[in-house]
């Protein structure tokens, strides 16, 4: 082994090159912060279209990789860039795979071919390596799109000496998304029938590549302590409760962070005014610049409540909109930036006819108008039904805006709930997954808004939180670590 522990990270999507969710934040921030506490760590990713057509810097490395898919030799290519302080990020490229205008999914469903596309990625991250002579003590995977790393460094790569040395952690980021398959595609992974078993890959007659990454990896975390513990139970395993109890000691959670360079109102290129803690004012033009971006006013100075998120079950949207009439009454503007689930558009734009002054609806997937809503907003709704680690809130918090959350997950882990008494607490955070529980808070939320002395002390105690990257890099290289010891 070098001096430096050599890390490699596999996922499917990294900020800034691809993003649909929290996965590319995390994938985009780690490698930076790992590397700063010494590590030597590159990222390897798929080349999409987005990342081809994007303004960034890449460079062919002129390299063509062969992969085996059932009985056909698929090529592949590798390009580079960089992320940070020069952290490599590789990108493994076949057109007909991954040149597409999205990364999983149309609104038609899911690419059909999405077992072969990530099962040709997690081969062709191998291959990669071997032909650019990576070499790596911890192979880091995250979600289901690259669960079978494991799987063929364990079985495939078992008798070659590239990776004797090699151990794996396996990183859950949403267990709700398991790549789950049907059987036939079985060939695609060149794997033996024998792991097609209950105690292997296979989850009732199908292909589970999360749960590929879940038995076979040499250590596995997740992305919160709270959600760690509820994937060993029968309400959040979502079917795999069962297996992760028997892999407990293997697994750990670590809290994700927050790249404050990409997320802080004090340099923040996409808001109105830069503002800190210590000068608030910038944020009333934030506000302002806010509701013009939602063509709304706002004559009666009413808070904001802010949401950006998957249009997802998940995501709690039922609780607000059973009772939107009752939450509207509580005088406050709401704004929404989201895509997903037809039925939640549909239902938004609906009430968006119903309410045109005060909820603002925008489904569309937009960074900039992000960080608009994370400056411009008085209060954060997340009430999750369940939230690995959720960024918002933490994201919310650095910008004096109050997050109103579920108690669930990493939304446990981070908000607390405020007591104007001790002034202690950061948020508001309830916990029955009720329409009830959740408008019974937020007027709770609102007394505190109408009194200014609880409201700054409460913003201001959000905006001291430190959630940085580096706490949390400096618990993976531990974790790092301990899978070498296995
Ligand atoms: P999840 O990974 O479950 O989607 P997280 O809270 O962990 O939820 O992370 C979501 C990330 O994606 C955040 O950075 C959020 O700002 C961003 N995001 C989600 N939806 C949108 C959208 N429609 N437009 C812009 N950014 C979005």
């Amino acid at each position: 082994m070098s001096d430096k522990i050599r890390i490699t990270i596999t996922a499917s999507e990294c900020f800034p090159f691809s993003k649909t969710g929290g996965l590319a934040d995390v994938v985009g921030a780690l490698p930076k912060e790992l590397e700063k506490i010494g590590c030597e760590v590159c990222v390897f990713t798929p080349l999409y279209q987005c990342v081809k057509n994007g303004k960034f810097d890449l460079q062919d490395l002129g390299k063509e990789i062969t992969i085996v898919i059932s009985d056909r030799l698929v090529k592949g290519t590798i390009y580079k860039s960089t992320i940070g302080n020069n952290v490599a990020v590789y990108f493994i490229g076949n057109d007909h795979y991954y040149n597409r205008p999205e990364l999983y999914s149309t609104n038609d469903g899911d690419y059909l071919d999405n077992a072969e596309r990530f099962i040709f990625f997690s081969k062709a991250v191998i291959e990669a390596l071997k032909e650019l002579n990576i070499q790596t003590d911890v192979m880091h995977c995250n979600d289901w799109q690259t669960g079978l790393i494991p799987v063929f460094l364990k079985l495939k790569e078992n008798n070659n000496t590239f990776f004797s040395q090699t151990s794996t952690v396996f990183t859950i980021h949403n267990l709700a998304y398991q790549g789950l398959f049907w059987h036939l595609d079985m060939p695609l992974t060149n794997l033996s029938w024998d792991i097609f078993s209950p105690e292997g890959i296979e989850f009732y007659g199908k292909i589970n590549l999360m749960k590929a990454g879940i038995v076979f990896a040499d250590l596995i975390n997740t992305v919160s302590k709270t959600y760690s513990k509820e994937i060993q139970t029968e309400e959040l395993g979502c079917g795999l409760e069962g297996i992760l109890k028997t892999r407990a000691d293997k697994l750990f959670g670590i809290l994700n962070g927050v790249d404050y360079d990409v997320w802080n109102p004090e340099t923040d290129p996409y808001i109105k005014q830069n503002y800190s803690s210590i000068d608030m004012s910038g944020k009333t033009l934030c506000k302002q610049d806010l509701l013009d971006s939602f063509e709304l006013t706002n004559n009666n100075n009413l808070p904001i409540f802010g949401m950006i998120s998957r249009l997802e079950d998940q995501k709690g949207f039922d609780l607000i909109t059973k009772r939107f009439e009752d939450f509207m009454a509580l005088d406050l503007i709401l704004v929404i930036l989201g895509t997903g689930n037809n039925k939640y558009q549909k239902i938004f734009e609906e009430l968006k006819q119903q309410y045109p002054d005060r909820l603002g609806v925008k489904i569309t997937f937009d960074n900039s108008l992000a960080h608009k809503i994370e400056a411009g907003s008085d209060f954060f709704l997340m009430p999750s039904r369940f939230e690995p680690c959720g960024l918002n809130q933490m994201y919310s918090l650095h910008y004096g805006t109050v997050p109103i959350v579920r108690a669930t997950g990493g939304l446990n882990d981070t908000v607390k709930d405020f007591n104007p008494q001790t002034e202690i607490g950061n948020g508001f955070s309830f916990k029955p997954y009720t329409s009830n529980a959740l408008l019974e808070k937020i007027k709770q939320a609102l007394k505190i808004y109408k009194s200014k002395n609880h409201f700054n002390r409460l913003r201001c105690n959000g905006m001291q939180e430190d959630f940085s990257w580096m706490a949390a890099a400096k618990q993976y290289l531990k974790l790092y670590k301990k899978s070498l010891s296995k």
